[in-house]
């Protein structure tokens, strides 16, 4: 149902499963919830939150049970995500980050290295970002200039990285970098986890940004840092490989997150507008207001069963699940930006205070159209895949025309 994911046929959860989803509802009504938009208003690493979730055996939920987690499947970290987001985005994409930055560690790093990371970020002990976005390579990923250069006892790195969330309280950094002299493409990237404390690697201070307060972000700068082999992640070439699986995990979690808070949104624009009076009467007793209304639920619901329909198909190991993937992080970003800026509108002046929700839900919503492929660069990916597939199907039978009409 648009309101909630209560019943919802495409969710099935076992009772281990149940019970985690059950105390995060819990802890966003008791906990989460109430600090939002005290979080929402000052953008300094919400480390409450951050603590809370730790504690709770949250922050790592997609690792493998040795090293801390529940080895979550991605539908439950969506259900996870989505309720979180519903109060705060923060909270929501600490749980993201914190699996983003360690997958690469869980599917390419040794077993030392496992051993020696991951306890210590499932415990909340230390944190990890991921960096691979460059002032000239953000969308158009072929054109990193971060060089990892072989050297005696393992690699030099330089280069820079922007936008980098978590920058100034991680303690690593999982760095993609390309081979030097490697031609353009994502072909020759490398992948590896450096110690925020080598010598070479500054971090800036925290840059100011228009919302997702409580997640500040920095830039790298990396002068020739030294990184040994063992901290190298998957071989050569299988960086970009790497940064894929993660990035496919964020934007399904991203699409979550959106889900979580159109969702909010449309209940808290409900329920002030049947209790708001103007006239003598409800503002949502106005037909245009209910139809706002229907439309956003209506299409909420669509793009809930999109989002789950991708965290399904990602634990089935779907071939197609890229595609997917990204039919969920467009359509729900795109969906969660109307539908917080409608909610907005529909309590007046008040929606525009920062006393109220809604304010911090369109900015948090803008950045969720921008991180993790932008909607422009999904729309590309999924034109692509289509056309592809559509070239490889049997002519539709009512296409049955003059060959001479795609002749060149
Ligand atoms: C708050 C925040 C947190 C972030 N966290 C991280 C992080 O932790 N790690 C990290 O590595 N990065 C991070 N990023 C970077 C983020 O992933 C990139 O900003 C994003 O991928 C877009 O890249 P860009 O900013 O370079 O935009 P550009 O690539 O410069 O794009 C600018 C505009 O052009 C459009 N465009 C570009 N190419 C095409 C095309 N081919 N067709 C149509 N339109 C196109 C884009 O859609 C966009 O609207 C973060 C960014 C922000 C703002």
């Amino acid at each position: 149902m648009p309101l909630s994911a209560d019943h919802h046929p495409f969710v099935e959860l076992n009772a281990e499963e149940s019970a985690v989803l059950e105390r995060v509802r819990q802890l966003v009504t008791e906990e989460i919830g109430p600090k939002a938009n005290s979080v929402g208003r000052e953008d300094k690493f919400a480390w409450d939150t951050f603590r809370l979730l730790s504690r709770e055996g949250l922050i790592a939920n997609g690792f493998p049970r040795e090293y801390g987690g529940i080895a979550a499947t991605m539908m439950l970290r969506a259900r996870i995500v989505e309720e979180l987001a519903r109060a705060c985005s923060a909270a929501a994409a600490m749980l993201v980050g914190t699996d983003g930055s360690a997958s690469a560690i869980i599917v390419a790093g040794s077993k030392e290295l496992q051993r020696e990371v991951l306890p210590r970020l499932a415990s909340g002990e230390r944190q990890c970002a991921f960096a691979l976005t460059e002032p000239h390579a953000g969308s158009d990923l072929g054109n990193l200039k971060t060089i990892a250069r072989p050297v005696e006892g393992g690699v030099r790195i330089t280069g820079v990285k922007k936008f980098i969330t978590r920058a100034n309280v991680s303690d690593y950094f999982v760095v993609i970098a390309r081979e030097p002299n490697s031609p353009p493409g994502t072909r020759h990237l490398l992948s590896y986890l450096v110690d925020r404390k080598s010598a070479g690697l500054t971090v800036s201070d925290d840059v100011p940004k228009l919302g997702w307060y409580g997640l500040p972000i920095a830039g790298l700068r990396f002068e020739d840092v030294f990184v040994p082999p063992e901290r190298q992640l998957g071989e050569r070439g299988v960086g970009m490989t790497i940064a894929q699986d993660l990035l496919l995990r964020a934007r399904i979690s991203h699409a979550a997150i959106a889900l979580g808070r159109m969702t909010a949104a449309l209940q808290i624009a409900t329920q002030y507008t049947s209790r708001r009076q103007v006239k003598g009467q409800p503002i949502s007793d106005h037909q245009g207001v209910q139809w706002m209304i229907a439309d956003m639920g209506a299409r909420i619901e669509a793009v809930r069963c999109t989002v789950y329909a991708a965290a399904r198909r990602y634990d089935r190991g779907d071939a197609d699940v890229a595609l997917h993937g990204s039919i969920a992080k467009m359509l729900a970003t795109d969906l969660s930006m109307k539908v917080s800026i409608d909610c907005l509108q529909l309590l007046g002046a008040n929606g525009y205070l920062k006393e109220y929700p809604l304010e911090r839900f369109v900015r948090d919503a803008k950045f969720n159209q921008i991180g993790e492929g932008t909607s422009e660069i999904h729309k590309n990916i999924i034109g692509a895949a289509l056309t592809k597939i559509a070239a490889g199907m049997p002519l539709h039978p009512c296409l049955d025309i003059d060959p001479a009409v795609f002749a060149a």
